[in-house]
């Protein structure tokens, strides 16, 4: 009924036949979802994903206490948007020890950090021994610390190294502590596109496979999406579409993140990057495709703070945490810091009239106005 007042005045007729099927409780089709892209009435669209956002969130936005540890950046894939990886033998190639994990873990840590993010390359020839000590050896020193780890490109090659099923890699990993997988690894799921930016990186279906998995096995993930490079807006739609028919049959999602590709260092560099028109529109889409996701994510180090704050009025709720440490988007360019203070990023939601939830990996309210 809010929805059906407010929609007078839409600029695009078809933004209003979409917010009248909304307020009637239907489901955005294909159709809709390209016609919210193709829409120049972007204030319109933001306040449909607002009005969304807002019905499940009630103006909280979530944020984290969170630590980055990547442990190696030699990867058998060479994905052409990735400015991070190296060869075994190349220069500033490295790869951590489990010990050598845990100690970094020890210098990034603070009393208020309650999630280690651990991702890295898909290394050639760590076995899962090597995996298992690196959750072993952090749940015995920061018991209470939630281990998100590995993405489900990391799971599938963990798998193919040991030649085991990603089943039992996951059920393995999960005995020493693994969480939650983080969503890295979705880029675009469209064939024609992956094969061009990723060629040697699993299938979007066999990504999705690795989270179905995941989630029959009790472990939660994030699921992504890297956009701005050369997919269309029906790629876009149609990986949105794919993740929601995922959520709807597992519901283990906690969140989605739109990923802005940042082209420099990369063999993509001659493209340019998506603009906030661009970005704002994602997210705003991502938020009324996704019906069936309380969470959509804002990745400040991708976004930079100012975009960041105003994607709040596009559907996002969450944006991220203060990391400590980023390295795989700072490779590319990211000109954002690689630390950010809890202060600052309390300040950027109060700043926007939303209510600042400090929250754990499952979200769950930590502390917060609410
Ligand atoms: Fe490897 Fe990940 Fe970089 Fe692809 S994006 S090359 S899988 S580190």
């Amino acid at each position: 009924m809010i929805i059906r007042e407010k929609a007078v005045g839409f600029r695009d007729r078809r933004l209003e036949r979409i917010a009248g099927k909304l307020a009637a409780g239907g489901r955005l089709d294909r159709k809709d979802g390209l016609a919210l892209f193709e829409t120049g009435d972007l204030l319109g669209l933001g306040k449909l994903a607002d009005e969304a956002n807002l019905r499940k969130n009630g103006g909280r936005v979530f944020y984290i206490n969170n630590l980055h540890v990547n442990y190696t950046n030699i990867c058998v894939n060479k994905c052409r948007f990735c400015a991070y990886r190296r060869s075994e033998d190349e220069r500033g190639a490295f790869f951590l020890s489990a010990e050598q994990v845990v100690a970094k873990a020890r210098e990034l840590w603070h009393a208020k950090a309650c999630e280690f993010h651990i991702v890295g390359g898909c290394h050639p020839s760590a076995r899962l021994d090597y995996y298992r000590e690196m959750l072993t050896r952090l749940r015995r020193e920061f018991p209470q610390v939630h281990l998100q780890a590995f993405t489900a490109v990391e799971i599938e090659n963990i798998a193919q190294v040991e030649n085991l099923p990603v089943p039992e890699v996951l059920a393995s990993l999960a005995e020493c502590g693994l969480g939650s997988l983080p969503g890295g690894g979705g880029e675009i799921f469209a064939e024609k596109i992956r094969s061009k930016i990723c060629p040697e990186k699993i299938s979007g279906a066999r990504y999705l496979e690795v989270m179905r998995q995941a989630h029959q096995l009790g472990l939660p993930s994030n699921v992504t999406m890297l956009f701005g490079h050369i997919e269309s807006a029906a790629d876009r739609v149609d990986h949105l579409l794919e993740i929601r028919a995922l959520q709807d049959e597992t519901g283990g999602f906690n969140a989605f993140i739109p990923l802005l590709f940042h082209p420099w260092n990369t063999k993509l560099e001659k493209l340019r990057k998506a603009g906030a028109v661009d970005v704002l529109k994602t997210i705003a889409v991502s938020r009324l495709l996704l019906d069936n996701f309380k969470h959509i994510k804002s990745f400040w180090i991708m976004l930079g703070l100012p975009l960041t704050q105003i994607s709040l009025f596009f559907g996002s709720d969450d944006v991220n945490g203060t990391v400590l440490e980023e390295h795989i988007t700072h490779e590319a360019g990211a000109d954002t810091p690689q630390y950010m203070p809890e202060e600052k990023l309390v300040s950027l939601i109060r700043q926007a009239g939303r209510i600042p939830v400090e929250r754990d990996t499952l979200y769950n309210p930590i502390c917060g106005e609410v």
